[in-house]
């Protein structure tokens, strides 16, 4: 043991946070974790986790309705949303046991405390005004959904984080953003049966994914009866007197709603850290920053996840966390690897995405071939549902490698995770057309696109 009282101090108990700790703890260091909320992070208690739950519970309105094409005569149905909540809240309580379980069995010590930085070495747990010490200290704080401070009325707004408690079930909703939580959540609430709207500044949503997926998930979730407003803003927010509440925007709009949700972007949970004290430097959004192994600008002090501001996402995170332990503890210094990250937006339908844009793809490359499929799902042929799926294969002309594929419709975040291994080991479009196709899927598609749909040369269409 060195002077300090611990090897490893961890502040923040999400993903990236309690795998750094019990990886840490396993190889017999002294640990200590502290977490001011609740062990599991955004990720298990107020994330990813309750709301894959949600869209599970949203998707049976379809499923029932469909079902009569298939023969099926469903009895009368009712959804009741306390019901809901309770049974997510004991999934939640059972996931968050599994990582203190966790974190325990591998000797890490828990403090259910906020804990800042008091200096390069030294910590400060509120709970107890005890300052302790360590050699090395871990910020995996995360972030927070951005209040959008400047909009009048925002205190009236809820985010992604009361959504998974509401008392009740909004009449109407309306949500604004157009990346992954507002249309998660759009058609969550859709789903329910709750008049939804969205309202997106920009011209298309989802402005980082390929445009065939922006435009094809729009028009679903019209098809829908979701309201999308592009190019749009809220201008002020107010509770008008019959208690509802009146989202005013920049074209004029009074949108009547019982709830208004902002999905703006999450920011770095770094205010009061007591980074200065630390001298840990920050960007302009509060980011952390830190070098290619994930270590501030003070030495002993290293970073992981949201609170960096990289790439927002639980696996990206953990990814990073793993990479800091080799770095650390087994000798080996590890670099994250950043490149070709597979991910899926669980919108329904789903988008299931990993590498290049079309878009993007023409920035970097002279020549390409875009293989694309717009096809009516099998299941839809029976059920009338009128829904399309989408998958589209970006080719680079010149070595025939496939740099993205992006695809709209059931099961896309699955396909995504295998898609993921597929670039990662720089598969070719020849690989994809000597794979036989499994029969009858929808993914087939992938295999047997063999003439592409066009070519983009100099970044124009030919
Ligand atoms: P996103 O970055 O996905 O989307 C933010 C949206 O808000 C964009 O449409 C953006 O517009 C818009 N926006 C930002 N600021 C303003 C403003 N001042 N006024 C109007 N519009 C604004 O963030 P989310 O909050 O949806 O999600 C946060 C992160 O969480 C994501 O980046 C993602 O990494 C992660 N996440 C991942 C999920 C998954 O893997 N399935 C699910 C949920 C979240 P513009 O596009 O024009 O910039």
């Amino acid at each position: 043991m060195t002077e300090f009282d611990f090897d490893l101090f961890v502040i923040g108990g999400g993903s990236g946070g309690v795998r750094a700790a019990r990886l840490a703890a396993g190889l017999g260091k002294k640990v200590a974790i502290a977490e001011e909320f609740r062990f599991g992070g955004t990720c298990v208690i107020r994330g990813c986790v309750p709301k894959k739950l949600f869209v599970y519970a949203s998707q049976f309105a379809e499923h029932f309705e469909d079902s009569h094409g298939f023969g099926w005569s469903v009895g009368e149905t009712s959804f009741d949303w306390p019901t809901l909540i309770a049974n997510k809240d004991r999934e939640i309580d059972r996931l968050e046991g599994l990582y203190k379980r966790g974190l325990e069995n591998a000797g890490a010590e828990i403090i259910a405390s906020r804990a800042e930085l008091t200096g390069p070495h030294s910590v400060l747990i509120k709970a107890t005004g005890v300052t302790v010490t360590a050699k090395h200290i871990l910020i995996a704080v995360g972030g927070r959904p951005n209040p959008h401070a400047s909009l009048p009325g925002h205190e009236l707004c809820i985010s992604s984080n009361e959504a998974f408690h509401l008392d009740a079930l909004p009449k109407a909703i309306v949500i604004a953003g157009g990346g992954y939580i507002a249309v998660e959540f759009a058609n969550i609430f859709h789903g329910l049966g709750v008049e939804t709207t969205l309202i997106y500044r920009g011209k298309e949503i989802m402005s980082r994914f390929d445009m065939d997926m922006r435009r094809g998930l729009h028009a679903a979730m019209e098809e829908k009866g979701i309201r999308i407003l592009c190019h749009e803003v809220f201008s002020k927010i107010e509770r008008g007197p019959d208690g509802r509440l009146l989202a005013h925007t920049s074209n004029g709009k009074a949108l009547v709603a019982d709830q208004v949700m902002l999905a703006l972007g999450r920011d770095p949970n770094t205010e009061g850290l007591g980074l200065d004290k630390a001298g840990v430097e920050t960007g302009h959004k509060g980011e952390i920053l830190i070098d290619d192994y994930s270590r501030t600008n003070v030495e002993s002090i290293y970073a992981v996840g949201d609170v960096t501001d990289r790439v927002q996402l639980t696996p990206v995170a953990i990814h990073e966390a793993m990479c800091l332990i080799d770095t650390l503890y087994h000798d080996r210094p590890t670099s994250p690897d950043h490149d070709l990250i597979a991910t899926a937006v669980f919108s329904q339908p789903e988008i299931g995405t990993i590498g290049l844009s079309e878009d993007e793809a023409s920035k970097r490359f002279d020549e390409l071939e875009i293989y694309r499929a717009e096809f009516r799902p099998m299941k839809a042929t029976l059920s009338g549902r009128n829904e399309k799926s989408i998958m589209k294969i970006v080719v680079n002309a010149e070595d025939r490698k496939v740099v993205g594929v992006h695809i709209l419709g059931h099961e896309a975040g699955e396909l995504a995770q295998i898609l993921g291994i597929v670039l990662k080991a720089g598969c070719t479009k020849d690989d994809f057309d000597r794979t036989m196709a499994v029969h009858p899927t929808a993914s087939e598609e992938l295999v047997t696109m063999y003439q592409p749909s066009y070519r983009v040369k100099g970044g124009e269409r030919v």
